[in-house]
């Protein structure tokens, strides 16, 4: 089994430590460099991305991670961690660091405007059978994508006012969700980041 790293310093680690139990890998939570060194991949939860990257910071762990996403780290970034991932963020505090881990500039709280909280059934690329139940909690999308980044799920035509927009996506073994899968009992999305990680 892979072992997979939840970055928990702040935000729905057990969530996603749960999912990754269930999805075949080993879970465990990192909060220090020494912690990061051992893993196969990394999990950034959902909680608020500003947050996060003050903790980063203090917990000195910010050019670990960067250095270790460099190096082709496989990571998977849920809401707040799908800003953490991006190369750009709009509508943040202008002190954020974020890890330019995927070449997409990412607006946060986006679907704020028009609603705060939702659901919605997605279709997933690389995901067969049913959709995806998506659950959106403050959401970001994403606005722009880079040659290199594939469009895994967009909202769908039913949603209204957000259709088309991005909002999961991949660039090589980096992958990112406006939403939280974590939170719905359906490990496929998961699955599909364990089975990166094994390459
Ligand atoms: N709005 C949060 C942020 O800006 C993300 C919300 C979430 O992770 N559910 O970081």
């Amino acid at each position: 089994r892979p072992l997979i790293g939840v970055l928990a310093l702040q935000g729905d680690v057990r969530e996603h430590l749960a999912a990754l139990a269930d999805s075949g890998a080993d879970a465990v939570g990192v909060r220090r460099p020494e912690e990061l060194d051992k893993v196969d991949g990394i999990v950034i939860p959902g909680g608020e991305s500003t947050t996060m990257s003050r903790l980063l910071q203090v917990f000195e762990l910010l050019e670990p991670l960067r250095e270790r996403l460099r190096g082709g780290l496989p990571a998977y970034g849920s809401c707040a961690g799908m800003i953490l991932l991006a190369s750009e963020v709009l509508d943040t505090r202008p002190d954020a660091e974020h890890l330019n881990a995927i070449d997409m500039t990412v607006r946060r709280n986006a679907f704020g405007r028009q609603v705060d909280s939702f659901e919605s059934d997605l279709e997933f690329e690389g995901i067969v059978g049913d959709p995806v139940r998506a659950v959106f909690i403050r959401a970001p999308w994403v606005e722009r994508v880079g040659p290199g980044v594939e469009v895994l799920a967009q909202v769908p035509a039913a949603a209204g006012e957000a259709a088309g927009r991005i909002v999961a996506v991949r660039q090589g073994s980096v992958i990112a969700t406006s939403f939280h899968p974590e939170v719905t009992g359906d490990r496929r999305v998961h699955e599909l980041f364990v089975d990166l990680v094994r390459g």
